[in-house]
């Protein structure tokens, strides 16, 4: 492709584990855009936008990860067989997921079945939603004088639900800022195990859905009232909480229009 850097020939064997950014493919890095004109075929996840999918090579298969062949949600291990595989059939494999490949996408289990393979690979990373989302619905992620830390957090585990691994006083009060990822389904219990770890029940608190998208939703409450008002006013998936006073900046800061809205 003809862009004004040097960037590496995606080669035919190897795998692209790429990240497609939180929605909006204005997000996408330059490795991103040369690796879709490039690929031979694109193996994606739901999270990645159809317009970014839109932007792969016009001969390029396209495989969604989620639904292969008809079939429904392939295991993780069948995932990795496939890349391994077509990357032995000679293919520019490119692996895009939402996001970043190594936050919450299972991308570091893809890389390591790679590796171990001795397929070669490349790692691109991309705007996770934590950043991009966050900027998109004017929340800052970090403030001077708000937080001088943040974390993100998984609102589930592999079973499905809120992590009980994880040190909820210690994250509940050391850490002024959370996102959690994946967490709509458990809105209630994550409010109430950190208002248990002592943190305040009025602390500002949002729901950002379907980030850097025309659909995009942010919903801004309390710690104590977030729950509520998420299935009050209808939130929907891709989503994360947002927890801490940054949120309170939106006020002023919230400058995305999705397209159509006044
Ligand atoms: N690798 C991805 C995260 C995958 S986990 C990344 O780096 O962003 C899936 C979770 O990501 C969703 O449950 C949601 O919490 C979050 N997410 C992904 N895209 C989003 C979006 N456009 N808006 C809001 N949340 C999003």
């Amino acid at each position: 492709m003809d862009l004004p850097v040097d960037l590496p020939p995606f080669r035919p064997g190897e795998v692209w584990l790429v990240g497609a950014g939180p929605g909006d493919p204005g997000l996408l890095s330059l490795l991103a855009l040369h690796a879709l004109r490039a690929a031979d075929v694109v193996v994606y996840d739901a999270l990645v936008d159809e317009r970014v999918l839109a932007l792969a090579r016009p001969g390029a298969a396209r495989e969604n990860a989620g639904k292969r062949g008809g079939r429904p949600s392939p295991q993780q291990p069948d995932i990795s067989r496939r890349l391994i595989a077509l990357a032995r059939e000679g293919s520019r494999v490119l692996r895009l997921k939402g996001g970043d490949p190594f936050v919450f996408g299972r991308g570091a289990e893809e890389a390591l079945a790679l590796a171990e393979a001795r397929v070669p690979f490349r790692v691109v990373p991309g705007i996770t939603a934590g950043i991009g989302g966050l900027a998109y619905a004017g929340i800052p992620a970090t403030a001077r004088g708000a937080n001088a830390a943040l974390a993100f957090v998984t609102g589930h585990d592999a079973a499905g639900e809120v992590p009980d691994s994880f040190d909820w006083a210690g994250i509940g009060t050391a850490i002024p800022v959370l996102v959690f990822y994946m967490a709509l389904q458990h809105l209630e219990n994550i409010a109430s195990r950190l208002i248990q770890a002592g943190r305040s029940p009025a602390e500002p608190a949002a729901i950002v859905s379907r980030a850097c998208t025309p659909a995009q939703k942010v919903i801004e409450s309390d710690l104590a009232q977030v729950a509520r008002a998420a299935r009050e006013q209808g939130a929907e998936p891709p989503a994360m909480l947002v927890v801490g006073e940054v949120v309170r900046l939106r006020g002023r800061l919230d400058w995305f229009r999705p397209r159509g809205a006044p």
